[in-house]
């Protein structure tokens, strides 16, 4: 499949509103909630997901953490009161040391989503314009709606981007202020972009002056085996990286940071001490002992240790998922990339399946849900409509098997024809 960039589209409210924006919205709450939204059918094992599930989080790491930090009356007095905006000093210098940059460039945040946020307040005014992956992952629209900017789709195929479509707009005098894009195990593709179309886009943005949003919130969760690029330059003043804990310690954190360029930290830490001031002490000291920060001792293996588990066990729950699909459906299922993060891009071959009509009977008959391709795309037309995102992490194996039997039930329904 090829798609390409057409003129860049103004984010309407009709469109954000109608389309997007509520539907993917609002399923991605639910998923939140595991699929306890009212509506769902009792007894509901949606395919959703974007959480890691309760055997994949590191409760013993979080208990001992805990432990510690309670039973230190120094610790926790510390932990209970105020503290610098960019975060707590250990942490802040752990994270350097592990991304090789300056702590001063470092500003931690609560969690990718609340990141973006403040990247998108301290460098958007009103009609600038901004690339986006096509497809994205759209609840960045529900913070760009505000900030009516104008969005230059970056069409995202089977092998990449459409980077000449791109360049050639470039050329033509599109000014962009910045890009955004998800470089590993993309959502909700899992597409990893390689190394040759990183440096194309950095090349952009230095020759055309935009700045490169990267939201590296799937960071560390490759399956076993993949390889990964080197990310965009950390050194880069045109590069501003978003990370979080949420993917690999848990979203209820609410914890991630930043590497800002050095003449971003200024304003997006003015920015953030207007907002709330800065992240709880209390979960960034309990995150520092179980990353092992200042002088502790890595909990369970620390970040690297945490995730190695769970990219395993996600790397199995996918091919459980994709195996299961493909054997039931007629025609199978089509699987661009295996690469790693917590989504099943998969399309479904059957092209007589309305897949909208599948989804309805899944959610009121059959009690799963998944969410459908089309919601990630930014242009009408360009929508892939053979497309599921399936969210693999969130249940452990024998809710998936469940939720699958239940999916291929409403695909393979004669109502769904
Ligand atoms: N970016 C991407 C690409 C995501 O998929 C998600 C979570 N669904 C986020 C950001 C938000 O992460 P957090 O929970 O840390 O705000």
């Amino acid at each position: 499949m090829t798609t390409t960039s057409t003129a860049p589209a103004r984010l309407s409210p009709e469109r954000l509103a109608g389309g997007l924006l509520s539907a993917l919205g609002a399923r991605e709450d639910r998923s939140r909630g595991f699929g306890k939204a009212a509506g769902a059918l009792p007894g509901a094992v949606p395919l959703l997901g974007g959480a890691p599930s309760a055997d994949a989080l590191p409760l013993d790491a979080i208990r001992r953490a805990t432990a510690a930090l309670t039973e230190d009356p120094q610790a926790l007095v510390a932990a209970l009161q105020y503290n610098v905006t960019p975060g707590i000093t250990p942490l802040r210098e752990w994270i350097a040391e592990r991304e090789g940059v300056d702590a001063s460039r470092v500003l931690i945040t609560n969690g990718a989503f609340h990141g973006l946020s403040l990247v998108f307040d301290a460098l958007l005014d009103r009609g600038d314009r901004i690339v986006v992956e096509d497809p994205t992952y759209p609840l960045i629209f529900r913070d760009l709606q505000h900030h009516e900017v104008e969005v230059l789709p970056l069409a995202l195929g089977e092998d990449g981007f459409d980077i000449d479509a791109l360049e050639a707009r470039l050329e033509a005098g599109a000014r962009p202020k910045l890009l955004y894009t998800v470089p590993d195990f993309h959502n909700p593709t899992g597409f990893v972009t390689p190394a040759a179309q990183r440096e194309r886009l950095t090349e952009l943005a230095e020759r055309y002056g935009f700045v490169i949003v990267s939201d590296n919130a799937y960071a560390g969760l490759g399956f076993p085996g993949v390889e990964v690029p080197a990310d965009y330059d950390l050194g880069s003043e045109l590069v501003v990286h978003v990370r979080t804990f949420s993917k690999v310690l848990g979203p209820g954190l609410r914890l991630g940071y930043l590497v800002l360029p050095t003449w971003l930290v200024g304003p997006a830490t003015r920015l953030r001490a207007n907002q709330d001031q800065h992240s709880s002490v209390l979960v960034q000291s309990v995150v520092e002992r179980i990353v092992g920060a200042g002088d502790h001792a890595p909990l369970d293996g620390g970040l690297d240790g945490i995730a190695d588990r769970a990219r395993a066990a996600y790397a199995d729950r996918f091919d459980l998922v994709a195996g299961l699909l493909d054997a039931a459906l007629p025609g199978g299922v089509t699987v661009d990339h295996r690469s790693g993060g917590i989504f099943l891009w998969a399309r479904v071959e059957d092209e007589g399946v309305d897949l909208a009509a599948a989804q309805q009977l899944a959610r009121t008959r059959f009690g799963t849900d998944a969410v459908l391709g089309r919601f990630f795309f930014l242009e009408e037309g360009t929508e892939d409509r053979g497309r599921l995102r399936i969210g693999i992490s969130h249940l452990p194996e024998d809710g998936l098997r469940t939720g699958v039997e239940r999916l291929v039930g409403a695909l393979t329904s004669p109502e769904a024809r």
